[in-house]
Formats: C-alpha cells, sequence, structure tokens
C-alpha cells in the first residue's frame, strides 16, 4: 500500500488532498504516515482519525495539549512545532503534498525530497525561495518534484514528452483576481474583504489577495522558470477571465498544445497523486458547448506591476527569489493587519529587493536552508511597514 503524508492538511489544498484519498477509500487505498496543520486542531484532528495517520502534527507548541485532546483514544500519535514538522517529513513516504502556505512550507519540503519519493509541490514558495536547492536535493535523494500548482500540471501535462528545445514559449494564464475590472484609481482605496475574494477558485484567503495583485501570478511565473527551465523569454501571462485554459505550449513549428479543465485543484492533486496512471477523479468534465466562449487579453502591468518585479528577480538570480517571496509575504501581512494599502505591497516589495541587492553575496543563489532562511529574515525586516 502506498504511503502518503500531507503537510498543510488543513488548507484548501491539502483539504482537497484529503477529500482525494477518503475518495479513493481512504486507509483501505492508502496508508497515511502524516498529516500536518497550524491552527486548525479540530480539523486536524479528525482527518488524522479519518485517514488513521500515524502522527498529526500541529506548527504550534501551544497547540499540543489541544491536538492532544482531540485525538486520545484515536492511536495517532501528536506532536507540534518546527521540529515535529521535519521529522514528520523524514519519515519515509512515498508521496507527499506540500502545502503549506509560506516560505514556512521549505524545510519540510526540503526533509520530504531528501527521503526519495514523489513531493506534490503546491508550496510554489519553495521554489521561489531556493530553485536550485530543490532540484539538487532531489537529484541526489532521487526523489521526483511534481507540480500541484494548476497552471504547471497544465504545462507538465501539454508538454508531455516534448523536448524542451522545441518550446518556443509557455504562457500561463491568471484569471486577474477580485480587481480585474476595476478603475485603476479605485485600487488604493481597496479592502481585505474586497481583495479576499475570487471570480473563479475557491482558496486560501493569502493567495487569493495574491491573485488580486497578481503576485501570485508572479510567483508563478518564476516558479515555471525554476520547474521547467524555461528561459524569462519564454514564459508569458495571459489574462483569461473564464479559468478554463491554465496553460499553452507553444512549439517552434506553430502548434500549440493547451491544457482545459474546470478550476478546481483537485485535478491538479489527483493527477499528481496518480502520475504516471490517469485515474477517474471528482472533477466534473467540461462542457465547452455551455461555455460557449473563451476570452484573453494582455495583461496590464500598470494595473499588476508584481508581473514586471517577477521578471527582474529572474534576471537577477542569486538570492532575488528569497528576497522577493520574503518581501511579499511581509508586505501582505502588513496589508492584512491594516498597515499598508494594497497598492503599497508592490513598491515595498521593489524597494525592499533595491536595498537587499546591494548587499554581498545577493549574486550567489542560496545552497542551504539557512542562507535561504537569513535571506528571508532580512527581506521581512527590510520589507516590515
Ligand atoms: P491555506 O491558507 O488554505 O492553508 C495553509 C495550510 O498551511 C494550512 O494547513 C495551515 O494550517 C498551514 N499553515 C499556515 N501557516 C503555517 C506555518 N507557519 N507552519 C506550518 N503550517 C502552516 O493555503 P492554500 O491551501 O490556499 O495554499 C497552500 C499552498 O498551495 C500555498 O503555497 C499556495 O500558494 C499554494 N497553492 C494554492 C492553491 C489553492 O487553490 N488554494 C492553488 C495552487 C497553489 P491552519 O489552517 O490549520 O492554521
Amino acid at each position: 500500500m502506498r504511503r502518503i503524508s500531507i503537510f498543510g492538511a488543513t488548507g484548501s489544498v491539502g483539504a482537497n488532498g484529503v477529500d482525494l484519498i477518503r475518495d479513493a477509500g481512504g486507509p483501505e487505498a492508502y496508508r497515511t504516515v502524516a498529516l500536518t496543520g497550524g491552527r486548525n486542531i479540530a480539523r486536524l484532528a479528525e482527518m488524522a482519525r479519518e485517514l488513521q495517520a500515524e502522527i498529526a502534527v500541529t506548527a504550534h507548541e501551544d497547540c499540543l495539549p489541544e491536538l492532544r485532546d482531540a485525538l486520545a483514544g484515536s492511536g495517532v500519535r501528536a506532536a507540534a512545532g518546527s521540529n515535529a514538522l521535519i521529522e514528520a517529513a523524514s519519515m519515509p513516504a512515498d508521496w507527499v503534498l506540500s502545502s503549506i502556505v509560506g516560505s514556512a512550507g521549505l524545510a519540510p519540503g526540503l526533509t520530504a525530497l531528501a527521503q526519495g519519493g514523489t513531493l506534490a509541490l503546491a508550496n510554489k514558495e519553495s521554489l521561489v525561495c531556493a530553485g536550485g536547492l530543490l532540484r539538487d536535493t532531489a537529484a541526489a535523494s532521487g526523489a521526483k518534484i511534481l507540480p500541484v500548482d494548476s497552471e504547471h500540471s497544465a504545462v507538465f501535462q501539454a508538454l508531455g514528452s516534448d523536448n524542451l528545445e522545441s518550446v518556443k514559449e509557455v504562457v500561463i494564464t491568471a484569471s486577474g483576481g477580485a480587481f480585474r475590472d476595476w478603475p485603476l484609481e479605485r485600487l488604493a482605496a481597496a479592502t481585505v474583504a474586497e481583495a479576499s475574494t475570487h471570480p473563479n477558485w475557491a482558496m486560501g484567503q493569502r493567495i487569493t489577495i495574491d491573485s488580486a495583485s497578481m503576485f501570485n501570478k508572479a510567483m508563478e511565473v518564476i516558479e515555471a522558470h525554476e520547474l521547467f527551465g524555461l528561459s524569462p523569454d519564454r514564459i508569458r501571462v495571459l489574462v483569461h477571465p473564464e479559468s478554463i485554459i491554465h496553460a499553452m505550449v507553444t512549439h517552434h513549428d506553430g502548434g500549440s498544445i493547451a491544457h482545459l479543465g474546470a478550476p478546481d485543484m483537485r485535478h491538479a492533486i489527483g493527477f499528481a497523486l496518480n502520475w504516471p496512471e490517469r485515474r477517474p477523479l471528482p472533477v466534473p468534465a467540461l462542457d465547452l458547448a455551455a461555455l460557449g466562449q473563451l476570452t484573453f487579453r494582455e495583461p496590464d502591468e500598470l494595473r499588476w506591476p508584481a508581473l514586471r518585479l517577477a521578471r527582474e528577480v529572474m534576471q537577477a538570480g542569486g538570492a532575488a527569489g528569497a528576497v522577493f517571496n520574503a518581501a511579499k509575504e511581509q508586505a501582505l501581512d502588513d496589508f492584512i493587519a491594516g498597515r499598508i494599502g494594497f497598492t503599497d505591497m508592490g513598491p515595498r516589495v521593489e524597494t525592499t529587493l533595491a536595498t537587499l541587492s546591494a548587499q554581498p553575496g545577493f549574486g550567489h543563489a542560496p545552497d542551504t536552508l539557512d542562507t535561504v532562511l537569513q535571506w528571508d529574515r532580512a527581506a521581512r525586516q527590510e520589507a516590515r511597514a
């Protein structure tokens, strides 16, 4: 029986992963090694009981008594804190879903990769902060990284066994998020509640706000660069309000292969779970006649400066990804807390990149977790409102 673990099980992606395991037969079909969460202890304990996990871990030590109580008599071991997350990630598993939000997902993801097996990667922050380190760790252990972000899963599926040299460009689509059609002058006053709604996808709050600012798409462009080894000029973003085509690969021979699907994360997670096979998934099939039409437009970089910053980060290389991600996370924290406005996030990230790019070592890609975390801390401190 395949052994699986889900990091960030209580979140939007993680819970979809748990749904798929349940749908496939739960403990009859998979042996669940570890499930982890943050503060949603009731949900974590319920999932761990249902899937008969070996261990359930909360990231927060103060939540341990509550988790222990909730798991009493279940046979599931309870643990807490960052060391416990690492311990859980080092427990052998065949398939690990990395779906913690933010750079907190990096250390458990790296630890899981070092064990071999397959890392189904939703935590794009890991690739943006430390793409080279992830690839090297996977190469050393023989682990496989499979994308779970829907656009990257779509690129992976559209590429198939095609040689990257035949690829002219890869297009990843963006819905445009909550403010796609807002007048530009209204954006500065946008509230957290307004930024936390999404026209098509049901996701966690942070990625939903990042969709409105396009920081999410900027992260995905860098993720595509790191994951597929594509040069920045071969990655293009198109606004596609219907979120049906997730990505398209265009070849030098003029042919393009697009991946289409309903905006439902269970497809990309299930694809990674069953790969290299394709098995039935509880995802509705598309009805193109009912959809009628699909529309596309160029992204406006005045509205979404994050896309320009992504190109600058890829060109700079070195520690730019780690700084970009941490500055973005800090700016997002400050926006959610009401300390800065929606349109202050972009300039704050840009200034942080400019300031830290003058520091020694910025041009070297971080090759240890400690170095990534040093840049992460420095960027958060610099970006803090
Ligand atoms: P959520 O906010 O819904 O869930 C995040 C998960 O991480 C929860 O289990 C949460 O625990 C846990 N968590 C939060 N902070 C920490 C921490 N400091 N240490 C350990 N665990 C923590 O996020 P999403 O599911 O939306 O996103 C997860 C990842 O997947 C992100 O990297 C995102 O960019 C990516 N992604 C998400 C998509 C989506 O559809 N949502 C699509 C593609 C990629 P708790 O809730 O219990 O506090």
